[in-house]
């Protein structure tokens, strides 16, 4: 143990930390920060700014403290100094809307990785990419206003500044707003009564991207102020692009006109990836930081985490951290040590046997026709339709899949989950089995 650097333990840290937090607040506080010394029982963090300091000081002390001894397994007392290397960092990254000191208001600044290019496609985010693609190009056209809506850490952020480089590239002039923001900023503007400068502020623009626009739902005053902005840009021509947790119809407080505005372009939804694309997903990130990490790693985060892709990315840093400081390399054994806490723990191998009789009973076969050698088309296709279900459902590897199926081979499963996969963008009879499946399953 005596061999890790302070800089180790701390990035060790970090990865625990990441995922117990949001990621804006992850991004403020400790996106910048560093392992300087841990000497004599203290632990000595470099931070950007007093601002930070103090902040970390008050709020995050006893959360940093707790992490540092799960992994020193030794207390400390934790000092947080202001560092001027942490400084430069900051400044050449160039700061995103939730910075801790906003930047000049003029040009707004992506983040540099929410590109389209670097957004992984498939059909939970399929229509979603293929609008903001669609908006981006030709604004104002198409679907005025895109709404784009999803669970959290699917990627709707990350499409609205793809957005928002693409027209920043062809010289529009674009605000990208959360609705959070909006809202302090009309509440700050009634107050200093300079409403006048607001609305001209956001009913200038040639493309509004406001995020995460439930947030204003019940804001009455708020509400009106963005009704009628959204009305001059929107008779203008000037695109808008919005996010939300859930679609208009189904945000509780919002003021009906507004929500029947949401309406008038086009929805979007974006759902939990599939696995594979969460496979993808986790492969464009280990390239983007140019890590290693061994494919069957991979297939068991993608297996544990499921439902969220900023979870994913926490996952991967999880799992570096954690082989790091035992000094491993990553593998299936140690990842499901480090995950063990955040994501789903057993393998779900108890939905296997309600998988195989609904599928059967969809078949009109018995379960054991599935796990035996018959190779007529029918029962083919079920064991097929079964093994891609399991697939779907259960956290189990390719191999232990085959095993469960009546022993057969890894390869024999990725045939089978291909092509059910194949098969139900274009088959409809594939389709119906699959959904008669599915719904005999949440009987
Ligand atoms: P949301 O705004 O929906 O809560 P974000 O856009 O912040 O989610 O996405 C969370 C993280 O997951 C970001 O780091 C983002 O880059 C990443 N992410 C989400 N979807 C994808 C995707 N399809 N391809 C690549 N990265 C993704
Ligand atoms: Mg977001």
């Amino acid at each position: 143990m005596g061999s890790r650097s302070p800089q180790e333990i701390w990035e060790a840290a970090l990865g625990e930390i990441e995922v117990q937090i949001s990621k804006p607040n992850y991004r403020t506080w400790f996106e910048k920060t560093a392992g300087l010394s841990y000497q004599d029982n203290k632990f000595v963090i470099g931070v950007p700014n007093t601002f930070i300091a103090e902040y970390l000081d008050k709020s995050q002390r006893s959360l940093i403290e707790k992490t540092l001894i799960g992994i020193t397994h030794q207390g400390a007392k934790v000092i947080f100094q202001v560092d001027t290397k942490c400084q430069e960092s900051l400044t050449s990254q160039g700061r995103r809307e939730d910075s801790v000191r906003s930047p000049a208001p003029s040009l707004p600044k992506f983040n540099a990785k929410y590109t389209f290019d670097s957004f992984v496609v498939g059909d939970s985010n399929r229509l979603a990419q293929a609008a903001a693609l669609g908006v981006a190009q030709t604004p104002g056209s198409n679907y005025n206003p895109l709404f784009i809506y999803g669970g959290p850490g699917l990627g709707k952020t990350h499409l609205l500044h793809a957005v928002g480089h693409t027209a920043m590239d062809r010289h529009l002039k674009v605000l990208y707003v959360s609705a959070e923001k909006f809202t302090n900023e009309f509440v700050t503007a009634i107050r200093e009564k300079n409403t006048q400068e607001f609305r001209a502020k956001y009913r200038s623009v040639d493309m509004l991207l406001i995020d995460d626009i439930h947030f204003i739902s019940g804001k009455e005053q708020t509400e009106e102020s963005f009704f009628h902005t959204f009305n001059e840009l929107h008779n203008a021509n000037h695109q808008i692009v919005i996010t939300s947790d859930t679609a208009p119809k189904a945000m509780p407080l919002i003021e009906e006109r507004l929500r029947s505005r949401f309406e008038w372009g086009l929805i979007a939804d974006i759902q939990p990836p599939d696995i594979e694309t969460r496979l993808a997903i986790l492969q464009a990130k280990v390239a983007q930081k140019q890590l290693e990490i061994a494919p069957e790693v991979l297939e068991l985060i993608a297996q544990r985490v499921q439902k969220n892709v900023r979870e994913l990315e926490g996952a991967i840093n999880r799992v570096t951290a954690y082989a790091n400081l035992i000094q491993s390399e990553p593998t299936p054994e140690t990842a499901a040590r480090a995950l063990d806490d955040i994501a789903g723990k057993a393998p779900l191998a108890n939905l296997i046997t309600p998988i195989l009789e609904a599928v059967a009973d969809s078949f009109k076969l018995a379960s054991s026709d599935l796990l035996g050698r018959r190779r007529d088309k029918e029962t083919a296709l079920a064991r097929q339709l079964a093994m891609y279900l399991i697939r779907q459902e259960c956290h189990l590897s390719l191999a232990a899949i085959g095993q469960e199926m009546g022993g057969r081979d890894s390869s024999t499963v990725i045939h089978a989950c291909k092509k059910i996969s194949n098969d139900l963008s274009t088959n409809p009879y594939v389709q119906r089995k699959v959904r008669d499946s599915q719904q005999r399953l949440s009987r």
